[in-house]
């Protein structure tokens, strides 16, 4: 029995030290991207085309938002790490939910705008919670943002809130591209994107899903999601109410 639970520990601690390894080697694949466009451009315009103004500008708004792309995967590793570690405490306080998500979404109208997403909140009535309002914001954040990214133009969000006994169990619905089976069970894993060039395009770093996934396991909750391409996506969550 001993030699099995060695055995079994050795594979454990390989285990985890394969996720550690990859997650080094992925990290720095996504942070090389935008060093190497930084350099290059930073020294073509040292080579001169710094005395074309028209190529320098252009060069210049590349470093730039290059520079911001560094910043926002750096963000997301640190925030991953972070809620990975459960370093911050939770600040737990009651607070109504479906006007927290209601006052929430108006951060992403303009966003939503451009692409004539409406986003709209259904809930039957309000919903006490006594949790950390700030990581149910951040849930939100993530699940939004990728409904309205992952949405072509004229399409509509669906969130809905619901209390059942003592739980309360939220969804975020899109009518967009959809997620293909075979990658649904991936998309929670650090850095895993379906398609990276649309993901990029929309300032996605492939870790908002893992952040989302380990502040409900911290809360003790459920997330799934359902999704068929071209029709849409649900993710469904499940949080205690306290
Ligand atoms: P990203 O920063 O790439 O959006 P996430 O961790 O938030 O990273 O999501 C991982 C991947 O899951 C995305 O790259 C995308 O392929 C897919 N995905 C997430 N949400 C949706 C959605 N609502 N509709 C379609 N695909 C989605």
């Amino acid at each position: 029995e001993s030699i099995l639970v060695l055995l079994y520990d050795i594979t454990q601690v390989r285990r985890l030290e394969t996720v550690r390894t990859e997650f080094v080697a992925n990290a720095s694949h996504e942070l090389r991207t935008p060093v190497t466009a930084i350099k290059g451009f930073a020294e073509t315009l040292l080579d001169g085309a710094l005395k074309q103004p028209e190529l320098a500008e252009k060069f210049i708004t590349i470093i730039a938002n290059e520079s911001n792309r560094l910043e926002t995967i750096i963000s997301d590793i640190l925030e991953l790490s972070r809620v990975e570690k459960k370093s911050e405490p939770m600040v737990v306080k009651p607070f109504e939910v479906v006007e927290t998500v209601n006052n929430l979404i108006q951060f992403f109208y303009k966003q939503a705008d451009k692409k004539h997403i409406s986003i709209s909140v259904d809930a039957e009535r309000p919903v006490m919670m006594k949790a950390d309002q700030h990581r149910i914001e951040q849930i939100f954040t993530n699940l939004i943002d990728n409904a309205i990214n992952y949405s072509d133009v004229d399409s509509e969000v669906k969130i809905n809130i619901e209390q059942v006994n003592n739980s309360v169990h939220f969804s975020v619905s899109d009518k967009g591209i959809g997620i293909p089976k075979a990658d649904q069970e991936r998309i929670f894993e650090r850095f895993y994107r379906v398609d990276k060039g649309r993901s990029r395009n929309s300032g996605g770093t492939g870790l908002g899903l893992s952040i989302v996934r380990n502040l409900i396991m911290n809360m003790n909750g459920t997330i799934h999601v359902e999704s068929e391409v071209g029709i849409g996506t649900t993710f469904h969550i499940k949080l205690p109410l306290e």
